[in-house]
């Protein structure tokens, strides 16, 4: 039985001290739940603190990006020796906007999976379709590929614990969600690509999660769905009280 994770993603949003305002706000009412895990991620400046606040809670806190290296003349960049130093325990990896406007691509994606997980990180891989690409039928193929491509070389007991995002990049920020059956297809389409990379019982574990407009009013729809465990949450997941109901109704 696959836990529901509901993970915040709050992009270049907040300043500190709101960050810490929403710290506060949350850090006592999520309650140790094994059947489901909340993460923030949150702009590199804030990590500390969100991981300072949040320590003795079930919460735990992720970062939106990293570099593969381990240190070196990357100038602006962070690592994952940083990361895990500070007490992150999550990354997102792929988000499409990083894909979008940073140059990110499928090569980068698996060596930021590879460096995650040789500094004990989980992962949150993001895979996504442009509007374009759905409606030219190619949704699946396009999804089967960033999901081959970043999985590449990873052990099984590696795989089974990547978090994956299908996030439909025409969904995300948009108001417009994938219906729920369709947007489960496309998470059944992924758990059968891990099967064939992996195996029944490892394909079996992975987190699948749903990115794209979730909010209170449409998270229960998407997570009752059979190969939906979850979800990446941008704008709904800012307001301390909206992550409370979302996480609530993991
Ligand atoms: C996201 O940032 O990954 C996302 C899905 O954003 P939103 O929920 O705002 O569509």
């Amino acid at each position: 039985m696959r836990k529901n994770v509901i993970a915040a993603n709050w992009k270049m949003n907040k300043v500190l001290s709101e960050a810490n305002q929403f710290a506060d706000a949350v850090v006592d009412k999520v309650p140790a739940d094994d059947n489901v895990e909340a993460i923030v991620c949150a702009p590199f400046p804030f990590l500390p603190a969100l991981v300072e606040k949040t320590k003795g809670s079930p919460i735990k806190i992720g970062a939106q990006n990293m570099h593969f290296e381990e240190n070196g003349a990357f100038t602006g960049e962070v690592s994952p020796v940083m990361l895990r130093d500070l007490g992150v325990t999550h990354v997102v990896i792929g988000h499409s906007e990083r894909r979008a406007y940073f140059a990110e691509t499928d090569e980068t994606v698996n060596k930021k999976t590879h460096a995650a997980f040789n500094h004990v990180l989980t992962p949150i891989i993001c895979v996504g379709e442009t509007l374009e690409q759905r409606e030219a039928n190619e949704t699946k193929d396009h999804i089967e590929n960033q999901v081959r491509k970043a999985l590449e070389g990873l052990t099984d007991e590696q795989t089974a614990s990547v978090i994956i995002a299908y996030e439909p990049i025409w969904a995300i920020g948009t108001g417009k969600t994938a219906s729920s059956e369709d947007a489960n297809e496309v998470c059944t389409h992924i758990r059968s690509v891990l099967k064939e990379i992996t195996s029944e019982d490892v394909a079996e574990k992975v987190i699948i999660q749903y990115g794209g407009s979730v909010k209170p009013a449409n998270v229960d729809e998407l997570l009752a769905q059979s190969d939906i465990d979850g979800a990446l949450v941008g704008g709904a997941s800012l307001e301390a009280e909206s992550f409370f109901k979302l996480v609530e109704a993991g």
